[in-house]
This record gives C-alpha cells, structure tokens and sequence, in this order.
C-alpha cells in the first residue's frame, strides 16, 4: 500500500525546478482524469491515485526522464491531485513579484485551474468564504469556517492573482485586459467544480479592494442547492411549532431578525417553501442568494434611484402576488411598503437588522412606523430573532493546535438559537400604551422571551 500524503504534508514536497516543467505538462494533460504528479527536490515521486491507477505508464515514464535529469527518484507517494497542483502552481509562477502586470503571465487555462483548486480547497473545508491578502511577495490565504478564520498560509502571490484575475473577468473573452490590483472590484460568477466525485455548482461572490500594501480579496461561496424545509433549520421544536401554526393561514407581516451571516436569508426561504403553490410569491433580494426555483426573485439594488426596496415593493404589488418577500428593511420607505403591503391583505415576510425580537419592535418605530400602526390587528404577526451559537469541537479538548476535525478552530459547527415573539393583545397593549419596556420585562422574567437552541443531538447545522 502505497503513502498517502496529507495536503498538509504535501507543502513540504517542493518540485525540483529541473523537472517542474515535465511535472507541469503531464499533470495538465491528466487533468481532465484527476491526475496529478510532482517530483520534488529531495528525489520523491508523489502523483494522485488515479494517476497511479491509469497512467502507471506515464509516470514511469516521467520517472525515466528524471533519471536523465540526474535526479533519482527513491520514494514514491500518492496525494490528492488539488494539492499537487497547488504546489506545482506555486513553483511555477513567477516569484518576483511587486509587478502589477505579473498577474497577466498565467495563461487563461492555468489561472482557471488556481481557480478551481482553491474553490475546491474550501469546499473540503466547509467555509463559506475565502479570504486573500496580496502582500508585496506573497498572498495570504484563509479560510472562514464556521464563523472562524482558519487554514491560514501563505500561497505565491502570481498564481493567487491568476485565480482572481479568472474569476473576476470569467464571463470576459478577453482575460487579460480587465483585472487592475487597485480598482476596487465585484462580480458574481457561476462556477462548476468537482467535489466528492460530483459536479458542483456554485456562485461566487468576489470583493476586491486596494489595502495599504497591496489588495484583499473576499470571495463568498454559494452552493446552489434546494432550499431547506423548515424542519430542516434546526429551530427549538416550540418554535418551530408556533412558525408552522402562523404559515398554515399566513397573514401580516413576519419580521426574521438577527445580524448578518446568521441564517436570516435562508429563514425566509424556508418559509416560502411552506407556501402552496397556489399562490404567488415574490421575493425582493440584495443579492439573491439561494435559487428558489419555485418562486420569482427579483434582484433589487438597495442604494439604486429605481430598483431599491421601497420602489421594487410597489412594482411587486402591482403584479398580483400573495406573498411579498423582502430581503432587508433598512430604510422608512421600505418599513412603510411593507406595512402597507401587509395591512393591505398580503403575507409579508422581511428581517430586520436587529439584535432581538424587541430590538426589532425599536428598530420599525426607529423607520417611522408608528406604536398605533404597528398596534394594528392582523398587521405585524410575529417576529423571529435568531443568531448561531458556536458548537465546540469534540475531538480536540486540550489539543486544538492539530485537531484535524476543526482545523484548529475549537469550533465543529454552529447551532440555530431562536427567540419567536408572536403578537397578541397583551403585546398589542403594551404598544398602544407606550409599555414596551415593561412588557419586555415581564416576558423575561415569566421566561417566555429567551434564546433558545434544540437540545435534540445530531440536528443538522444550517
Ligand atoms: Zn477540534
């Protein structure tokens, strides 16, 4: 049986620069088969499984070659295919660096491929971003899992730049004239990698900006996929319960709270997938971020004169919907659509920036909408406050530093904790008679107004 290297282990294997060429040649042409090889300075000859399996005769021959080189090759390992092309990518590009127009070297095909080894890299991880710092000499790479930043290296800044440059002008025939370091840049892509033996689509979402030293680059990572049923976002079964009562006869409006990167956008999604199909939902989105295929989304541009929220709300009225869906309420205007898309006999579903359920109630008042309107029977229904709590990593007590499972982390995945509170008279009172703060109060105290997490085991995290 043959030494597998870890990705890990593999960063100490640098390519002979005598036979990097050959390494480069026969790795691209195997790259459609998942084949990789690499022959390092120190005489071992490491190619990826299935180079092993189906082009033995390749390799060998590879390792002849070598031989005329000079250089012998005594030890023989098998790694996975990304890795050795990560490393062979690095040894390759050019290292003098500081060079604007470096970047521009890397030909389409190979930049394509730094691309794909370093979504795929963070597939393997579960991060849900990728984030790069381009210094004067080098790039450093992150990865952001389960709300921390992990995987930290350092990775050639030429190959690094060839990625972005691939991402951002993807959908350009001409690769080579649009990337520039120090504009700042956004794009969204659709990109399709291969991961645990399937074809992943994904979109990515790249932010590039000039920093003191060079330029950082965050790319969001979207895997298109179904969106969750309810039942599947892991929310305290009380919870989960009350929500399922209010969508079996949606009316009003249903606030999801919580600060960004909580699991607000997937929320609503789930919720639209409780509602029948026979009636319409619209949802308003800045940025669409999961594909609902069953229902129409509308990009809106919050900051636009004509495609922000308040307007798009209007347009939407217009085309006959049930069920309005709002991706963010961050201004009067659009709190002032919403009410009134909902006082006007429509579900509508929107998330406030808020920290909890009554910082939401603060927040619409903050927007313009009055104690009295909010007070409103079969207006506001409910709010949902939620936020994800950090689950601590099993495996590593006392020994994080190489804990395998969460990368050093501390952290194996998050947990939804939810705080729902449905509108009722007494809330309804309160509102009437400028009570909140006691109402509050008196909610916390009975233990009816709380964070609260499934104590279920296993559940899965969103
Ligand atoms: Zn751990």
């Amino acid at each position: 049986m043959m030494c597998q290297l870890s990705d890990e282990q593999l960063l100490g294997y640098q390519p002979n620069p005598a036979m990097l060429a050959a390494c480069m040649a026969l790795t691209e042409q195997l790259t459609q088969d998942d084949g990789a090889v690499l022959i390092s300075k120190d005489g071992c000859l490491i190619a990826s499984v299935s180079a092993w399996q189906h082009h033995l005769l390749a390799v060998q021959n590879l390792a002849a070659l070598a031989q005329l080189e000079g250089v012998r090759v005594q030890h023989w390992y098998s790694a996975s295919a990304r890795a050795i092309r990560i490393q062979l990518q690095d040894a390759q590009a050019p290292t003098t660096a500081g060079h604007q127009f470096e970047a521009y070297q890397l030909d389409h095909t190979q930049a394509q491929q730094a691309l794909e080894d370093l979504v795929q890299q963070a597939l393997v991880l579960q991060a849900s971003d990728i984030h790069l710092l381009f210094q004067p000499h080098h790039a450093e790479l992150a990865f952001r899992v389960h709300g921390q930043l992990v995987g930290h290296s350092q990775r050639n800044r030429e190959t690094m730049a060839g990625a972005i440059a691939a991402a951002l002008n993807t959908r350009s025939d001409d690769f080579r004239e649009l990337f520039d370091e120090q504009r700042l840049s956004s794009a969204s892509i659709s990109l399709a990698v291969h991961h645990e033996g399937q074809l992943q689509q994904l979109r990515l979402r790249v932010q590039k900006s000039p920093t003191r030293s060079g330029f950082a680059v965050t790319i969001r990572l979207q895997v298109e996929r179904e969106p969750p049923q309810l039942t599947q976002l892991g929310l305290p079964a009380e919870t989960l319960y009350s929500l399922q009562r209010i969508l079996e006869d949606p009316s009003g409006l249903l606030i999801v709270v919580g600060a960004t990167g909580q699991g607000k956008t997937t929320t609503l999604a789930a919720i639209n997938t409780q509602i029948p199909r026979t009636e319409k939902v619209i949802s308003l989105e800045d940025p669409i971020e999961i594909i609902q295929p069953h229902i129409e989304q509308k990009p809106v541009i919050a900051e636009h004169p004509e495609l922000n929220f308040a307007n798009m709300v209007k347009v939407a009225l217009r085309e006959d919907p049930d069920v309005l869906s709002i991706s963010e309420i961050r201004d009067a205007a659009t709190a002032q659509a919403a009410y009134t898309a909902a006082l006007t006999g429509h579900f509508v579903t929107a998330t406030v920036h808020a920290h909890d359920t009554f910082g939401a109630l603060y927040r619409l008042l903050d927007l313009g909408l009055t104690a009295t309107a909010l007070a409103q029977t079969g207006v506001l229904c409910a709010i949902l406050a939620q936020r994800l709590v950090a689950e601590t990593c099993q495996h590593c007590a006392g020994n994080q530093d190489s804990c395998s499972h969460c990368y050093g982390s501390g952290v194996s995945g998050r947990r939804l904790a939810a705080e729902l509170l449905v509108v009722d008279d007494g809330l309804r009172e309160a509102l009437r008679t400028g009570q909140l703060d006691k109402y509050r109060q008196r909610l916390v105290e009975q233990g009816t107004l709380a964070f609260k997490t499934a104590l279920q085991d296993g559940l899965p995290c969103p």
